[in-house]
């Protein structure tokens, strides 16, 4: 079943009589801010994920955030059941379907004063058999634990990231240490007609655990903690995803904070 934006959810994806998916969604206003301008959703039936940082003044960031989910949720799960079309999530759909989101802001941002300047991150996760394609604009993340490795398999859209890729600083650290901040975004739904967007096909191994993320959890929780919840075998999928969010909220949790985990289940799985 779809879900709406800003829902926390815990659901295993069955084909057949095989568990594949193991899917936890969990979102959460942090301790310092009184709206909560994250959003996460998806389908998990399909595979599909999606969690969305919401910026602007208001409301305006929530309405950015919870109409991009809702609107890739409509455009590539229920206008395409209702069309018939059983075919996976391709690529070229999900392009679309956020180049579709970007036009969508900007639009309302352009009607509505309240709206203007509004704007939002996205990451996009679509899980099939045996593959992930995975789409992001912004500074919400994609990790990725296996065998013991935990690693980002995005890279940022930040000014401190960009000058970091242009070879201005050696690192991120050196980048900090002269004082470049960290919160700007080099790209953004809402902020141009045409955004470019950051597509990438992988394999998935059975076993894998996938972690979206808001920047409300990596500016809280170090690569370090993140990964020693997520091999914490004591807990279930939605018990490591209330522990980031608590050790975020911990830790000053000054943004909203906002965490998507899907495990590939091992074939064994029941
Ligand atoms: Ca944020």
């Amino acid at each position: 079943m779809p879900v709406a934006a800003a829902c926390d959810l815990n659901q295993q994806v069955y084909i057949g009589v095989s568990l594949i998916l193991d899917v936890a969604m969990r979102t959460d206003k942090g301790v310092v801010r009184e709206q909560n301008e994250d959003a996460v959703g998806g389908d998990p039936d399909t595979g599909l994920v999606i969690l969305a940082d919401g910026m602007g003044g208001a409301n305006a960031g929530e309405v950015a955030s919870g109409l991009a989910v809702d609107l890739l949720v409509s455009q590539l799960v229920t206008d395409r059941r209702q069309a018939g079309d059983g075919d996976g999530i391709g690529r070229q759909d999900l392009l679309d379907a956020m180049q579709g989101v970007n036009q969508a802001i900007l639009e309302l941002s352009q009607q509505i004063p309240e709206y203007l300047g509004m704007g939002t991150t996205l990451v996009v996760g679509v899980f099939g058999e045996r593959c992930l394609i995975h789409a992001h604009v912004g500074d919400s993340r994609l990790y990725r634990l296996r065998s013991g490795l935990f690693e980002q398999l995005t890279i940022d859209h930040t000014l401190i990231q960009e000058m970091v890729n242009l070879g201005d600083f050696a690192s991120i650290e050196q980048a900090l240490l002269a004082g470049v901040p960290t919160n700007v975004l080099s790209r953004a739904f809402g902020s141009e007609a045409d955004v470019e967007v950051d597509l990438t096909e992988t394999d998935t191994e059975p076993g894998d655990l996938y972690l979206f993320c808001s920047d409300g959890l990596t500016g809280m929780v170090t690569d370090q903690e993140m990964q020693s919840i997520l091999e914490n075998q004591r807990l279930d999928l939605m018990q490591q995803a209330d522990e980031l969010v608590d050790l975020a909220c911990e830790m000053g949790g000054i943004d909203n904070v906002s965490v998507i985990l899907v495990r590939v289940m091992p074939s064994d799985a029941k």
